[in-house]
């Protein structure tokens, strides 16, 4: 318990200690959450500019805000990210799903198109579960990407 602390605090680029409690909360609820196994090793987690993570997402020209993403072993959240909104808390949920199937060899790179609408399901029900555990209620935008969405691989 006391080493993942730890690591988790050494990964993060100077938060506060709440911050990381904080973190390492939504960390633990996301296991409880999800279906399968707890990993082997704990997320690393950086924090980067709108810059970088539009970037990631979309070459630079994201048309909507992204919040954060998850590429091979790492949580890229915003380093303007207002871990105190439930909402913008639930996209750090949701990026941890994607962690979890990593790490679960659910996702791999090379999933199919209707795999990977099937893994974006599983991780917006896991974030919109979240909230519905606070009594938050879900976004019209979020409650969309509970549509199956893999009729569009064809
Ligand atoms: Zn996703």
């Amino acid at each position: 318990m006391k080493k993942f602390l730890f690591s988790v605090l050494f990964l993060l680029c100077a938060p506060s200690y709440a911050q990381t409690e904080y973190i390492e909360s939504l960390i633990k609820e996301t296991y409880s959450l999800y279906n399968g196994p707890a990993p082997y090793k704990e997320p690393i987690i950086k924090f980067v500019t709108d810059q970088e993570i539009d970037q990631f997402v979309c070459d630079g020209k994201c048309p909507f805000n992204v919040i954060g993403i998850y590429i091979n072993d790492v949580i890229y959240m915003r380093n303007n990210w207002d871990a105190d909104s439930d909402i913008q808390a639930s996209y750090f949920v949701h990026e941890m799903v994607h962690f979890l199937q990593h790490e679960n060899n659910k996702l791999t790179g090379s999933e199919t198109c209707v795999e990977r609408h099937t893994l974006e399901f599983e991780a917006y029900r896991i974030q919109n579960l979240w909230l519905l555990k606070r009594n938050k209620q879900i976004p019209y935008i979020l409650l969309l990407r509970l549509t199956d969405l893999s009729s569009h691989c064809n």
